[in-house]
């Protein structure tokens, strides 16, 4: 139990008007299950955003636990019985001073650690939202393709409420995420294929099996949940937003639901027009995005051969791909790639010299953030917000060899050096 749940028990009303093809604006009735829509797209969850502007004030939100039920107003869940939860607390700011002003930033470096959520990983965001809609709307059973950490949330989310899990994951998924999976109650499998490949079969298992799809953005609820990081972040920075986030974008969940976050709250007139510049970060060796971007088309085509350390953005391609591009476009960022050797020394750096440990996910948006500077796409003055999306502990760490033998004699000066 999370220590205080007084907004989990207390019933509001909630504002759900529709759902909207993402593409062709058609809409789909609420409070139904739907997967992508008849275009083939991605489904927006739409609320009526004047009645959320006349029932929450930013007083009332300063009452209640810093969690991310504190939303409810602008979440899709709603009878309060259907929330799931494992302790959804909102993440902190970490500020990163020594490695700013090394690289000569004079504007502040944040990193949002999104490590301290429940299966370690921002992934609980997005399936909090999908595991707890799956229930109000009588899901028994839920299927889904991961590299690792969704399938984590997935399985401690549905387990938590007695839905049943299958998750196909590729075959060097990180070990960590494998074993979590299954110790969480979910029927786990290695393919030999990437994440795309696992979704087909997915996809493919639908009528025959009778599971529920949870792929990234095929449901429409995991980004309503994803959102709340945008959400937050507003509120954590007094409800100025920063001059540049840089997300690490595999699906590109996030980016999507944090833009979308920045609307509503503009229209319930929490803030003003003013929007970061959204940088989507990708590894050069699995980068569909940043090819799209700078060939300046709306779709991207799939990534062949993909390959990178940071798993969690290792999506050769995403269903959602003309939503990112709209995102980066639209707040004028752009989409940049690193490589696997700035991402590890990124890792080092940050660890090191600032004593947080990173995913290779969050390394990745550090190394990015370092060529901008370098290279002019951000300012020395800009305040910058990097996402650490998952805890690093549950990345392979390297070995270390260094012993001593308590017996024998001790080289003090050693310790000096
Ligand atoms: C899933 C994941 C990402 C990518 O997030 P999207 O919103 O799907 O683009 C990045 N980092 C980590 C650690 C992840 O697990």
């Amino acid at each position: 139990m999370i220590e205080d749940n007084r907004n989990l028990t207390e019933d509001r009303p909630t504002f759900v008007t529709h759902l909207e093809c993402s593409m062709t604006g058609e809409r789909y009735e609420a409070d139904r299950l739907h997967n992508l829509s008849a275009a083939g797209k991605p489904l927006l969850v739409r609320y009526d955003l004047d009645g959320v502007k006349g029932a929450l004030t930013k007083a009332k939100l300063a009452d209640r636990p810093m969690d991310l039920w504190r939303w409810r107003e602008l979440l899709p869940v709603r009878r309060t019985e259907n929330i799931v939860s494992l302790g959804e607390i909102a993440t902190p700011l970490i500020e990163l001073p020594t490695l700013a002003s090394t690289h000569g930033a004079t504007g502040s470096l944040i990193v949002k650690d999104e490590g301290r959520l429940p299966t370690g990983s921002f992934k609980a965001r997005g399936l909090v939202m999908a595991v707890a809609m799956a229930k109000e709307l009588g899901i028994t059973h839920m299927a889904m393709p991961t590299n690792g950490n969704a399938g984590a949330a997935l399985s401690a989310y549905a387990s938590h409420c007695g839905i049943k899990t299958t998750i196909f994951c590729p075959a060097d998924t990180p070990e960590t995420n494998i074993s979590e999976m299954a110790l969480q109650g979910a029927d786990v499998y290695r393919v030999n294929g990437l994440i795309d490949d696992c979704g087909k079969i997915v996809g493919a298992g639908k009528e025959t099996v009778g599971w529920f799809d949870t792929s990234t953005l095929k449901e429409p609820y995991r980004i309503e949940g994803k959102k709340t990081m945008g959400l937050e972040l507003a509120e954590q920075l007094g409800w100025e937003l920063p001059d540049v986030i840089f997300y690490p974008t595999g699906g590109g969940t996030g980016l999507i639901g944090m833009w979308k976050a920045f609307a509503e709250l503009e229209a319930i007139g929490f803030i003003g027009t003013k929007r970061p510049r959204m940088v989507a970060v990708q590894a050069t060796g699995c980068a569909p995005m940043v090819k799209a971007y700078e060939d300046g088309v709306e779709h991207a085509p799939r990534w062949e051969n993909a390959a990178t350390i940071a798993s969690g953005i290792r999506v050769p391609q995403a269903v959602g791909d003309f939503l990112i591009l709209r995102a980066v476009r639209e707040s004028g960022g752009f989409a940049i790639a690193v490589d696997d050797d700035a991402i590890q020394a990124g890792l080092d750096e940050v660890a090191g010299k600032e004593g947080f440990l990173l995913c290779p996910e969050g390394a990745a948006t550090y190394a990015a953030w370092q060529t901008s500077l370098k290279d002019g796409r951000i300012q020395p003055t800009d305040r910058s917000v990097l996402f650490n999306c998952a805890i690093g502990l549950k990345y392979p760490l390297p070995k270390i060899e260094k012993s001593l033998d308590r017996h024998g004699q001790i080289d003090w000066a050693q310790f000096r050096r």
